[in-house]
């Protein structure tokens, strides 16, 4: 088990309607050592893969991108979420729908701070449906960049996500992957 998956055990907490809980140490409160072995672990995993820019989307991913960022010693970006659609010229946009609050929104990435040049490593802190995910894909095809890693920290493996991710080619990596969890009895098993 790693220290991610022993962290989860100890202090997640799952509700109903499959949504783990980690506000004590990723998603409200954040343990700061937790997230820098987080950073260390991406930069080990995606180091040979010449990432010239993180990016993740507000909020709960900003932290774990600049943890990440800090490791790659380049520029993190986060996509914003906007309900505005009156967008000029000067954003890259995608539509996407929140898994945890049942919202669409659209996400936007100012086109000064992605090129075409960029390689571009994808950071989120969890993994469900895939539709935020495939919202900032989206934008970095937009801006002609390539995306050469996606690293996710909880990936809930019972969902498609992980699953459509993949088999469109991706390099998906997640540092925890939930095979099962039960919140009538608050269990979590972790596939190996
Ligand atoms: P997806 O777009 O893959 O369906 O969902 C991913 C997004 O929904 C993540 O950015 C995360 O913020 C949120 N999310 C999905 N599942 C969970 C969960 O079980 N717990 C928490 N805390 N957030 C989740």
């Amino acid at each position: 088990m790693n220290f991610l998956e022993e962290r989860i055990l100890k202090d997640g907490i799952v509700k109903e309607g499959n949504v783990l809980k980690v506000d004590s140490f990723l998603n409200h409160q954040m343990d700061v050592a937790l997230l820098d072995e987080i950073g260390k672990e991406f930069y080990k995993r995606f180091s040979d893969k010449g990432i010239t820019k993180i990016l993740t989307i507000e909020a709960s991913g900003i932290a774990i991108a600049y943890a990440t960022a800090r490791c790659f010693g380049m520029p993190m970006i986060f996509a914003k979420k906007s309900k505005s659609v009156n967008i000029d010229g000067d954003m890259y946009v995608a539509d996407v729908e929140s898994f945890t609050h049942k919202t669409k929104n659209q996400i936007i990435v100012s086109k000064k701070y992605l090129s075409s040049e960029d390689k571009v490593l994808i950071i989120d802190d969890f993994l469900a449906n895939g539709c935020a995910l495939q919202g900032l894909i989206s934008i970095v095809k937009n801006a002609g960049a390539s995306v050469d890693g996606i690293g996710i920290v909880i990936e809930k493996g019972f969902q498609n996500g992980g699953r459509i991710i993949r088999n469109l080619g991706y390099h998906l990596e997640s540092i925890a992957i939930i095979e099962s969890m039960d919140a009538q009895n608050s269990t979590v098993t972790f596939r190996s």
